[in-house]
């Protein structure tokens, strides 16, 4: 399938009978909406799965680039504005670490240092993924402590509009990664200093991250059972609604799915 060009072309590939189920007022609103990013496919549940797995791969496929231009606008604009902010007192709002004009801030456990050129120092792989949600929490946290309040994405502030896209661009190549590759949740263990989860959702593996210290997230995974497929879902410490927009809530998902991509192929070869 070739990436659609406008919302008729998706449109065309929905039921057109305005039920509502999709939580839009018509087919063309929903289609639209797909258009743009803000829904997916699968959440018309008129859609075959196969129609909306060859969607997802066009799109994938050729919007890579595009993707990339704007995460790299992203990360500049907010580079100019880590510039203007004085990082002594954002690391007293961050418990962070402020010396010789450079914060330090732990991401996933690992020191992440910016200067006030916008410069960054770290020994983790940067990528415009990761750069996003840091400058943003930089720049704009509150600092709310985390509160141990978990939440899905939908019950995010602005989240419900991102949901579905986080669902097939994180938690489900999180879910393959988890289902394929043994050490996944000893990784998160011990490479990014995770913690076994007390309570999670009943899950059989539950880990605490800490991609940012004052944005936990809570990873679950149910293993497959009789007659039941595995299940992969993310969950954030309701104090993520202080420290940081919707946008680089759903970009630090896609921050981690990179990481633990790229360390199942290493795992693999
Ligand atoms: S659920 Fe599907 S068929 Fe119903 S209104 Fe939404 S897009 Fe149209």
């Amino acid at each position: 399938m070739d990436k659609p060009a406008n919302p008729m072309e998706i449109y065309k590939l929905l039921d057109k009978s305005n039920c509502r189920k999709c939580n839009e007022k018509t087919c063309m609103a929903f289609a639209a909406a797909v258009f743009k990013g803000q829904r997916s496919l699968s959440e018309c549940p008129y859609v075959d799965p196969e129609t909306v797995a060859a969607f997802e791969e066009s799109g994938k496929k050729q919007t890579g680039d595009e993707a990339q231009i704007n995460v790299d606008e992203t990360v500049e604009k907010l580079r100019h504005q880590v510039r203007q902010t004085d990082l002594q007192e954002a690391a007293g709002r961050l418990d962070a670490v402020y010396a010789k004009g450079r914060i330090t801030v732990k991401v996933m456990g690992k020191d992440f240092s910016v200067d006030t050129d916008g410069r960054v120092y770290t020994e983790i792989h940067v990528n415009p993924w990761v750069t996003v949600p840091v400058f943003d929490y930089i720049v704009n946290a509150k600092g709310t402590a985390p509160t141990g309040q978990w939440a899905p994405l939908r019950e995010l502030k602005g989240g419900r509009e991102r949901a579905g896209l986080f669902a097939q661009r994180c938690e489900k190549p999180l879910k393959r990664i988890a289902d394929t590759y043994p050490d996944f949740f000893n990784d998160m263990l011990e490479i990014f200093s995770g913690k076994r989860a007390e309570s999670g959702f009943d899950a059989d593996t539950a880990v605490v991250l800490h991609p940012l210290p004052k944005a936990p997230i809570l990873i679950c995974y149910w293993g497959p059972e009789e007659g039941m497929e595995s299940n992969l879902q993310v969950f954030f410490d309701t104090c993520v609604e202080d420290n940081l927009n919707i946008n680089s809530v759903y970009t630090l998902g896609a921050g981690l799915v990179n990481m633990f991509e790229k360390l199942s192929l290493k795992h693999a070869s």
